[in-house]
């Protein structure tokens, strides 16, 4: 969805000062407040755009690099001008705080699933055409072992919360400027838990979860490519109170091959033959990715023909079959002749009726070197 101007969000002129900034928020705020509109979905949305649209204008900073470069300028990730990260629900709780005067953000109680995790992992050429089974080392964050998640030392009580009666929220009503609001607020005492503990887990300090590196053992299918990803169901971070963990996800890149190079699942390799090989027609032998192939060329063949080694290329991902090999014939011009050689080649060309280097100064040539002269 593409943002709107934060100007017109909040209804107010570019030149609009401070305080007109101010209370074109508090008015806007109120009416799509989310407490005051419990039918109208869209309040919720309308009221994060507000309140980011507060939190930039209201910030000289944020403002003018807003004023300079539009929506970019305030993202977080722009030229260092340090107008810090905002967005979904992390200007809620300051929102919040405005109209409640609270300290707390606004926190998630109940399961939570952990985070996905992505992991990079450079494989062999010979790896992604044929598969492999490998171990990737994976910090995350794990369940504790001794506590399981509960953060109590094993064996010691735990006991609902006496502040939260177990939920985890509470509920307070509030009289403000703006009218009366009830809102829910996360237990203070229980941290949403609504469970406390007497003694805390020794192992993770009472926290239920800990960092921890993680081998994890992976199958690569044969036939993948850089930018496949392969998702590794619950191996992400542990959830928190309770939730399910994330996914690991990851992402391959293939290291070039030396001799060959992959266009889908075929592979092209260049070989070169001799000018001869290509005027008489022979069997070559061309490098596959298992053992060498025979490949035969035909009487005549001109330089730059594709030959075809069905079923010699990369494995299918998905179904059964290969991809071919491609062979490439390239037409090798020698660079150091013996002079038997340089005379037989002088011969052919007189043959062709082809005009060539005198024939007298290169044999010579070659006399006087091999002479040392
Ligand atoms: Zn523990
Ligand atoms: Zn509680």
């Amino acid at each position: 969805m593409a943002k709107r101007d934060y100007y017109e969000v909040l209804g107010v002129p570019k030149e609009a000062n401070d305080e007109e900034i101010k209370k074109a928020f508090r008015r806007l705020a109120r009416q799509y407040h989310p407490d005051v509109n419990k039918d109208d979905p869209k309040a919720e949305e309308k009221f994060k755009e507000i309140n980011e649209a507060y939190e930039v204008l209201s910030d000289q900073q944020k403002r003018a690099a807003y004023d300079r470069f539009g929506h970019a300028g305030t993202d977080p990730n722009f030229g260092g001008a340090g107008a810090g990260g905002f967005g979904g629900f992390e200007g809620f709780g300051d929102i919040f705080d405005m109209f409640f005067g609270g300290s707390g953000r606004r926190r998630n109680t109940g399961p939570e699933r952990g985070a996905d995790l992505r992991y990079d992992l450079r494989i062999d050429f010979e790896a992604a055409a044929f598969g492999q089974e490998t171990t990737i080392r994976v910090p995350r964050i794990e369940l504790c072992p001794t506590c399981h998640g509960n953060r109590a030392k094993p064996g010691t009580p735990i006991k609902t919360c006496p502040n939260c009666h177990g939920a985890g929220q509470v509920q307070m009503v509030q009289n403000t400027a703006f009218g009366r609001f009830s809102t829910v607020r996360t237990c203070d005492r229980c941290q949403g838990e609504g469970k406390t503990i007497e003694t805390p887990c020794p192992e993770c300090a009472g926290r239920g979860r800990l960092r921890r590196v993680r081998e994890i053992k992976i199958t690569i299918p044969a036939g993948v490519d850089t930018g496949h990803r392969l998702r590794v169901s619950g191996e992400g971070e542990a959830g928190e109170r309770g939730g399910p963990a994330g996914d690991l996800y990851v992402y391959l890149s293939v290291k070039p091959h030396p001799l060959f190079q992959r266009t889908g699942d075929d592979l092209i390799l260049e070989r070169a033959i001799s000018y001869a090989q290509a005027t008489l027609g022979g069997t070559v032998e061309v490098p596959t990715l298992e053992s060498p192939a025979e490949l035969r060329i035909p009487e005549g063949t001109q330089p730059g023909t594709l030959f075809k080694l069905r079923g010699k290329g990369i494995p299918h991902l998905r179904g059964s079959g290969r991809g071919d090999l491609l062979v490439r014939v390239k037409i090798e011009v020698p660079t150091k002749m013996t002079p038997a050689q340089r005379e037989a080649v002088r011969q052919l060309a007189e043959a062709f009726g082809e005009q060539v280097s005198p024939p007298e100064k290169g044999f010579i040539n070659k006399v006087k070197e091999a002479f040392g002269k």
